[in-house]
């Protein structure tokens, strides 16, 4: 039986956004065109947004759609910094937590590179968490000459849950704003992402049952971005490019159902989650949950779990569940099929020897007791064979 544990990754399609991507792509039409066909594509899309809109606790008028989560994050992220010191050049600070997906943290390196921002790294904890006082300290320094501040609302490979509510005020308080990458925490978390009060969020609907190339950046009102992608001047003028109501539609669908069954889904999915993990630590005591307190409440995700075994490399692990038909990930990333280090794990402060034997579990609606039974049965062997595998290494490189 196939197992699928990494719903962090992407999770499977829902039937509804299925559905819905069908019946609007049979509308055919263009929703920028001004005849019947046109209107109706446009219906489509506008009845979407006001979906996605309430799903998210925000106005429709402020949902961008985009075409996935990445796309959302360089809008919001170089379209703060663009507009923003388009408005006074002094304005080149970025203040950017270290544990961000690649999404953000490329975004904000290539700023660096060609625009000369000077970032300025948040603090984090041994668990990934964002230091509070240690942001308000840096926010401080220099204000008037910040231009953005970004953080993540839950970390995709650790899931440890970040104070974003706290870190939007007091950068509010300063006059900066403040780019929330929401992308893992959508349809898991408590509160809407209308109550972060952030001037632009990114969502995925990949990570929520939509087909993959959909998402959506809000942009609060009154809030002015540079535009990433030009041309014909959609979506408030922001994300050129015509719209794709099918994606939109699949989206909104997703999203809804995401947040209809969350207060039943979220807690399930943590419970399997748990036994998950304590069957995991029974098997191998020397093993280390990584990121939040598993039972402290909001602290992270419901669908995380990342573990790392010492004396094991994390890809060999992957490969030897994917043997058995299990299907996990190391939850860093991999560039042209090139695994590299993990920059959370390196921030956290976690010895780099015990980083490259880290393995994320991560779960999703699809989840079942029978899932983590079949992943428990074979991790033992599955751990000494990557053993093995590292003594034979060292065996070798010592002859
Ligand atoms: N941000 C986070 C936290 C993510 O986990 C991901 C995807 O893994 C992204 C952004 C990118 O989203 P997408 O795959 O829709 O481009």
């Amino acid at each position: 039986m196939s197992v699928y544990l990494d719903h962090a990754a992407t999770t499977p399609v829902r039937d509804v956004a299925l559905s819905a991507f069908h019946d609007v792509a049979l509308l055919g039409g263009n929703p920028s065109s001004l005849h019947g066909a046109g209107r109706r594509a446009r219906r489509a899309v506008e009845d979407a947004r006001e979906q996605v809109a309430a799903a998210l606790g925000v106005g429709a008028a402020e949902v961008v759609l985009t075409a996935g989560g990445t796309e959302a994050d360089n809008l919001g992220v170089k379209g703060l910094f663009g507009a923003r010191s388009a408005e006074d050049p002094a304005r080149t600070r970025v203040l950017a937590s270290p544990v961000e997906h690649h999404a953000v943290l490329d975004c904000v390196t290539w700023l660096a590179e060609a625009r000369g921002a000077e970032v300025r790294w948040l603090p984090v904890d041994r668990r990934g968490r964002v230091d509070v006082d240690g942001t308000a300290a840096l926010l401080a320094e220099d204000p008037d000459r910040t231009a953005l501040l970004t953080c993540m609302w839950a970390n995709n490979e650790v899931g440890t849950v970040q104070p974003v509510h706290e870190l939007v005020e007091l950068s509010h308080a300063h006059g900066v704003p403040v780019h929330v990458d929401a992308v893992q925490a959508v349809g898991w978390l408590d509160g809407e992402v209308g109550s972060l009060g952030a001037d632009t969020v990114a969502v995925s609907g990949h990570k929520l049952g939509a087909p993959v190339g959909s998402g959506v950046l809000v942009v609060r009102r009154g809030v002015e971005l540079e535009p990433v992608v030009h041309g014909g001047g959609q979506e408030r003028g922001v994300r050129s490019g015509t719209v794709d109501a099918p994606a939109a539609a699949a989206l909104a669908a997703a999203l809804s159902a995401a947040a209809a069954e969350r207060d039943v889904e979220a807690p399930r999915v943590a419970a399997l989650r748990d036994r998950l993990a304590a069957g995991v630590l029974a098997l191998d005591p020397t093993a280390v949950v990584q990121g939040a307190d598993l039972h402290a409440p909001g602290a992270r995700l419901p669908t995380n779990l990342h573990v790392t075994f010492p004396g094991c490399e994390g890809d060999s692990l992957l490969y030897l569940f994917d043997a058995h038909d299990v299907a996990v990930s190391t939850g860093s990333a991999c560039r042209a099929g090139v695994p590299e280090p993990s920059h959370v794990l390196d921030a956290m402060g976690v010895d780099a020897g015990l980083a490259r034997g880290a393995l994320r579990f991560s779960l999703g609606r699809t989840s079942t007791d029978a899932d983590v039974d079949t992943a428990l049965a074979v991790l033992l062997g599955v751990l000494d064979r990557a053993r093995a595998a590292v003594a034979r290494a060292h065996g070798l490189a010592a002859s």
